[in-house]
C-alpha cells in the first residue's frame, strides 16, 4: 500500500443513506431493504471499489433505534441473508464491512424499558435513552448485543462504536466523571471485549456527541486512542483552535475527521429535490487533516442517484487515496467521471460545478468542518407528501440572500442547459435537481 494515503479510507451511513428512492412515511432511520436498495448498493461498493474507499461502515443492517432483549430473532431469515448478502458483496471486490452501533446509549430503548435495571435508579432524565455503567446489568446487555454482531455467520470485518450522541448518564457516581472519561471508559470496555475476540477487527470510533479538543479532557482522549483503530472528530473544532495537528501526534491510533462538509441525507426528500454541491469544501477539508497527520477518515453515504451528489462524494474518495490532489483536480475528476466530459468542456463544467458549491456557501451560515448539513428536519411525521421544510434554504439564509441565490441558480442552470455533456442523463438529472431547489426557494419567498 502506499504511504502517501489515508490509512482507514472509509465511506459511512444509515442503510438508506445511499438510496434513490425516500422514504416519507417511515419514522427515521428507515431500513427497508428493498431490491432497489440492493441495487443502490452495489453501486456504492462498486464506486468504492473503484476509488479505493476501504470499508464501508454501515448502520442499521440490524435495528435502528431498539434491540430486542430476544437478540436470537433480532431478524427473520430473509434479512439475515441480506446481512450476508452484503458483507458478500463487498468482499468480492475486496472490502470490509464494519458495522455503526451504539455503546451504552443509541439502540437500547427497548431493552432500557423492558429490563430498567440497566439504568441508575435515581437517574430518572437519562433513563429513556442511557444505560448506567455502574449497574452491572448494563454491561450483561452491552455485551449480549456484541456477542450477537460478532457471529461470523454475519461476515462483518469490525465495527464503528459510539457512546455520546444521545447523552450520557449523569446519577450521582456517573456525575463525578467527566464527559471524556464517562465515555472513554464505557467504549474501552467495549472495545477490548470485541478486541479479545475477534483480533483481527477493525474497531473504530466516530465522536458524535463528544468533543475531542479540550485540554482538560485530553488525558481520556489519549487513552481511548489506544483501544481503537482509528478516532474521528465531527465538527472540526481542534482544526479551528489550530490544536490539531498536535492532537494528532498526542494519539495512539489514526486520527480524522468525518468528511468536513456533507449533506446530510433527507430520508424524506426526492432524491432530486435539492442542490448542494459539496465536493471542492470536502476535498479542501480532508486534504487538511492530511497535511495535518490525520491518516483515518470517513465520508459520509450520498444517494448517488443524484449526480452532483456523485460529485460530491467521489471528490472525497480521490483525496482519501491521493490526499495531494488540490480540491479542484478532486472535483475535475469526480465530475469527469460523473459527466463523461473531457478536455476543455471538463474545465468549464468542473468550474460550473465550484461556482454552484460556492452559490450556497457565500450565502449560507453552514461553515466547511462543520460536518453534515441538514436540508431537513431528520425527524419528520407530518405531512409526508411535502416532507420537512427545507431548512437549509430557510434557517441558514436571509430573504435578501434565498432571492439572490435564485437569481444565480437560475443563471447556473442556463449556463448547464447550453453545455455539451456526454452523460445526457446526469445532466438532465442535474438540471431537474436544480429546479428542485428553485421550487423550494419559490415557495419560501
Ligand atoms: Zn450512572
Amino acid at each position: 500500500m502506499p504511504e502517501n494515503r489515508f490509512r482507514h479510507r472509509i465511506t459511512c451511513g444509515w442503510l438508506r443513506d445511499c438510496a434513490s428512492e425516500p422514504t416519507p412515511t417511515s419514522p427515521w432511520p428507515s431500513l427497508l431493504w428493498d431490491e432497489q436498495m440492493m441495487k443502490d448498493q452495489v453501486r456504492m461498493l462498486d464506486a468504492q471499489k473503484e476509488t479505493g474507499v476501504e470499508v464501508n461502515s454501515v448502520w442499521g443492517l440490524f435495528v435502528g433505534r431498539e434491540w430486542p432483549s430476544d437478540l436470537a430473532n433480532t431478524i427473520d431469515a430473509g434479512r439475515a441473508e441480506q446481512v450476508r448478502w452484503f458483507t458478500d458483496e463487498a468482499h468480492k471486490r475486496g472490502l470490509k464491512v464494519v458495522l455503526g452501533m451504539g455503546i451504552y446509549s443509541w439502540g437500547f430503548d427497548r431493552i432500557i424499558r423492558e429490563h430498567p435495571e440497566v439504568t441508575a435508579p435515581d437517574n430518572a432524565n437519562a433513563k429513556e435513552h442511557v444505560m448506567c455503567p455502574f449497574q452491572p446489568a448494563a454491561w450483561e446487555w452491552q455485551r449480549h448485543v456484541l456477542d450477537y454482531v460478532m457471529d461470523p455467520k454475519w461476515g462483518l470485518d469490525g465495527l464503528s462504536m459510539q457512546s455520546a450522541d444521545q447523552g450520557r448518564c449523569k446519577c450521582p457516581s456517573c456525575a463525578k466523571r467527566s464527559n471524556a472519561e464517562h465515555h472513554a471508559d464505557i467504549l474501552m470496555r467495549s472495545a477490548e471485549y470485541v478486541r479479545k475476540n475477534r483480533p483481527n477487527w477493525i474497531i473504530g470510533t466516530a465522536c458524535w456527541g463528544l468533543r475531542v479538543d479540550e485540554p482538560e479532557e485530553m488525558a481520556h482522549i489519549i487513552r481511548m486512542s489506544g483501544s481503537f483503530d482509528y478516532l474521528l472528530e465531527v465538527s472540526e473544532l481542534s482544526a479551528r483552535k489550530g490544536v490539531r495537528a498536535e492532537l494528532v501526534k498526542k494519539l495512539q491510533c489514526p486520527f480524522g475527521s468525518v468528511g468536513g462538509a456533507f449533506v446530510e441525507p433527507p430520508q424524506h426528500y426526492h432524491r432530486l429535490r435539492w442542490f448542494v454541491p459539496l465536493g471542492h469544501g470536502a476535498a479542501e477539508a480532508i486534504a487538511a487533516v492530511y497535511r495535518d497527520g490525520g491518516r483515518a477518515n470517513e465520508i459520509y453515504y450520498r444517494p448517488l442517484y443524484n449526480p452532483v451528489e456523485e460529485v460530491s462524494w467521489r471528490a472525497g474518495a480521490y483525496v482519501l487515496s491521493e490526499p495531494v490532489l488540490t480540491p479542484r483536480e478532486a472535483v475535475r475528476r469526480a465530475v469527469g467521471a460523473v459527466y463523461g466530459s473531457t478536455g476543455q468542456d471538463l474545465d468549464v463544467l468542473t468550474d460550473w460545478m465550484i461556482r454552484g458549491e460556492k452559490a450556497y456557501l457565500s450565502r449560507s451560515t453552514f461553515k466547511i468542518g462543520d460536518g453534515p448539513l441538514s436540508l431537513e428536519f431528520l425527524v419528520w411525521d407530518k405531512n409526508p407528501s411535502v416532507g420537512s421544510p427545507p431548512i437549509y434554504l430557510r434557517d441558514r439564509m436571509t430573504p435578501e440572500q434565498r432571492k439572490d441565490y435564485g437569481v444565480e441558480l437560475r443563471q447556473l442552470r442556463g449556463e448547464l442547459a447550453a453545455m455539451k455533456v456526454p452523460n445526457e442523463t446526469a445532466k438532465d438529472l442535474t438540471l431537474k435537481s436544480i429546479d428542485g431547489a428553485l421550487a423550494d426557494l419559490m415557495a419560501l419567498l
